[in-house]
């Protein structure tokens, strides 16, 4: 099936060939015509699945002749947990837009920054993609409307519903005016999805997209066996062997991305850490430069392990691993996506060996094991 089955404008069919989209993926031929028709969609599917076009497409679309600015009242509102992932989905809206006969104003607003530019670039928006705090925000100080709001999305909803937004996820649907179309996209069916879909949603469509194990078949897994005062030079051998253009790494902690980077500083080595307890504007410039290749490494905490897209990511290593499996599918999926092929390394202490094991059978995947002890770690 191709994209020009949907009824799509001409010039957004070209401009989805200039993206390099020759197909629509699964989830997009079945959410993008009933989208269309403004029914309403439940999408349980991983990031990297193709999601986010899966919603943007059919919404610019149904926009087209309807762009009027209503002082203030959006017609679109799009829900997601973290700043870096509105900012992601508010580009899609705009790249797209950007195309088509009448363009369509998307905005992303969050919180951690000034709220005054927010509010005076919310006149004359159509698409407004928010976190729930900010919004509400917004919303009690009357900058944006909420009663017009044709049709509402909620993106990686597991995920929001699992930081406990709930409460200001409540107060929003007060907002909202009864009739509209609701669209809620989780990577996992959990309690809390299901009892907002029983809420939320009107005999929606179902689709579920199967986490495919062809997509880790795409990630070249490995378990660097190592002590915990060999992985800073293990990491270092790493990057400067393997001659890595760019490099996510993950640690558990706030205090431990600042200290890997630090380190790789130290060594000469071009290193950015990007966590919760940066401000905004260093963790936009941080993601900004890391992904269009001016920056090698990026230390990350799990903030960036959902939902975030980095083109063509060769390798992603776990300096320290994470707690649960999911966690560890979501870290790794930020390499092998979109059909291209990566490295997950993962470094394995002597107490990492049976919490490893319990992650390899949850997956349903073996990483190759290498022993960095037979590796040469002088003057790294
Ligand atoms: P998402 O799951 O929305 O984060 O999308 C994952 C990646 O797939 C992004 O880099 C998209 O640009 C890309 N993508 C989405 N749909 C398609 C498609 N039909 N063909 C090729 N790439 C796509």
């Amino acid at each position: 099936m191709p994209f020009t089955t949907f009824g799509f404008a001409p010039a957004l069919i070209n401009e989805l060939a200039n993206q390099n989209y020759s197909q629509p993926y699964p989830i997009q031929q079945q959410a993008i015509p009933a989208i269309l028709n403004r029914k309403d969609v439940l999408g349980i599917a991983p990031t990297g699945s193709g999601k986010t076009a899966s919603y943007v497409l059919p919404i610019l679309t149904n926009l087209q002749g309807n762009t009027e600015s209503k002082n203030r009242h959006v017609n679109v509102l799009v829900l997601v947990p973290t700043r870096e992932l509105a900012l992601q989905v508010r580009e899609v809206f705009r790249v797209f837009s950007s195309v088509l006969p009448e363009r369509v104003k998307s905005l992303p607003v969050y919180g951690g920054v000034s709220i005054n530019p927010q509010m005076k670039a919310l006149q004359g928006v159509n698409v407004l993609v928010a976190t729930p705090g900010r919004l509400l925000e917004l919303v009690e100080s009357n900058a944006v409307h909420l009663s017009n709001i044709e049709t509402l999305v909620l993106d990686e909803a597991d995920k929001m519903l699992n930081l406990g937004f709930k409460e200001e996820m409540n107060h929003i649907f007060e907002f909202l005016p009864k009739k509209r179309q609701n669209l809620l996209f989780s990577a996992t069916l959990s309690e809390d999805v299901d009892n907002i879909n029983q809420m939320l949603l009107h005999n929606p469509l179902v689709i579920k997209i199967e986490e495919k194990s062809d997509n880790l078949d795409l990630i070249n897994q490995f378990a660097y066996s190592v002590s915990d005062e060999n992985k800073g030079p293990l990491l270092r051998y790493l990057i400067k062997s393997k001659e890595l253009k760019q490099l996510l790494v993950f640690t558990s902690s706030v205090y431990k991305a600042d200290n890997v980077a630090d380190k790789l500083r130290k060594n000469g080595i071009d290193a950015v850490a990007i966590h919760s307890k940066k401000s905004q504007g260093a963790r936009t410039d941080a993601l900004g430069r890391f992904k269009s290749g001016k920056l090698k490494v990026l230390v990350a905490t799990d903030l960036l392990s959902r939902g975030i897209d980095i083109e063509f990511l060769p390798c992603v290593i776990n300096y320290e691993l994470p707690r649960s499996p999911k966690d560890y599918v979501h870290r790794i999926g930020r390499t092998g996506r979109a059909e291209n092929p990566g490295e997950a390394i993962s470094f394995i202490t002597e107490e990492d060996q049976y919490h490893f094991k319990i992650i390899q059978k949850k997956m349903g995947k073996r990483a190759t094991k290498i022993d960095s002890s037979e590796i040469d770690l002088k003057g790294y």
